[in-house]
């Protein structure tokens, strides 16, 4: 679980969860999704405790959410250059393609590795490969080389549920409600203009008094969206 972060801040991120009741199973994964449920086997065996859950086992269910990611864009496809397992292109640490120094890659479809760890699709990889990528086209144009990609962990952030949080900024890392406020306090932080903030403020405020969700999207078999107030 959250494997970005320190042990520390899973644990706790776990115990959060278990808190509000939900069973996590570590160490699985997801083989089959059908209108009844869904099936799972162990990643390898002897990670779940007690023998019978080795072979891995069924979860009867009518509601299946599905929140462990998505494959890249069907662009990267038609590339014909080598692509990770959820479709990502391989990019050189210059974060061009191989074989093609003029084609740069960056954010959710490029699959970079660092210090032995792929980097997160999050916003802040995004951003950082997208300035790195301008930079590096500039020193293109002037005929010089190109540049390695470093990407700068400035820290990460989870929220798990009302009022709970982990908070991973280097030498400073924390857990339950007080990251939960300073997730809340950076983000209104980074937003442009004091009524952007006054707004969204006041918005966070009245859902977690009312219990409210603002907007509902429904898709699928209607194919409209639905908004409920
Ligand atoms: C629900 C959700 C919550 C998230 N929460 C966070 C978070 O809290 N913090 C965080 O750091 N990250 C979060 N992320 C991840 C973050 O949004 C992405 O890592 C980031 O947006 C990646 O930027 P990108 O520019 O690579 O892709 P995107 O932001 O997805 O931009 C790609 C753009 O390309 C367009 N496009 C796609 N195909 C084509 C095409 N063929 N032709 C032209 N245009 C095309 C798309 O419409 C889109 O506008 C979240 C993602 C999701 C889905």
């Amino acid at each position: 679980m959250l494997p970005a972060f320190p042990d520390s801040l899973r644990e706790a991120a776990l115990g959060s969860l278990e808190r509000l009741e939900v069973e996590a199973r570590t160490g699985s994964v997801v083989t089959e999704v059908d209108a009844d449920g869904v099936s799972w086997r162990p990643t390898s065996v002897g990670l779940q405790p007690g023998g019978q859950d080795a072979k891995g086992g069924r979860i009867e269910a009518q509601t299946v959410l599905w929140a462990a990611g998505i494959a890249a864009s069907p662009l990267t496809a038609s590339l014909g250059v080598p692509l990770d397992g959820v479709g990502r292109v391989r990019t050189e640490s210059t974060l061009t393609v191989p074989g093609h120094p003029n084609t740069f890659v960056v954010g959710d479809m490029c699959a970079l590795e660092q210090d032995g760890r792929w980097l997160p699709g999050v916003a802040q990889v995004a951003k950082q490969e997208g300035a790195h990528s301008a930079r590096n086209i500039l020193r293109a144009i002037a005929g010089q080389s190109l540049e390695r990609f470093r990407y700068r962990d400035y820290g990460t952030m989870a929220v798990i549920g009302r009022g709970r949080a982990v908070a991973d900024l280097g030498p400073f890392k924390a857990s339950g409600f007080f990251a939960w406020l300073f997730w809340l306090f950076l983000h209104l932080f980074w937003l442009i203009g004091f009524r952007n903030r006054l707004a969204v403020m006041g918005e966070w405020a009245w859902a977690y008094v009312t219990l409210q969700r603002r907007v509902r999207l429904i898709t699928g078999g209607r194919r409209e969206t639905e908004k409920v107030e």
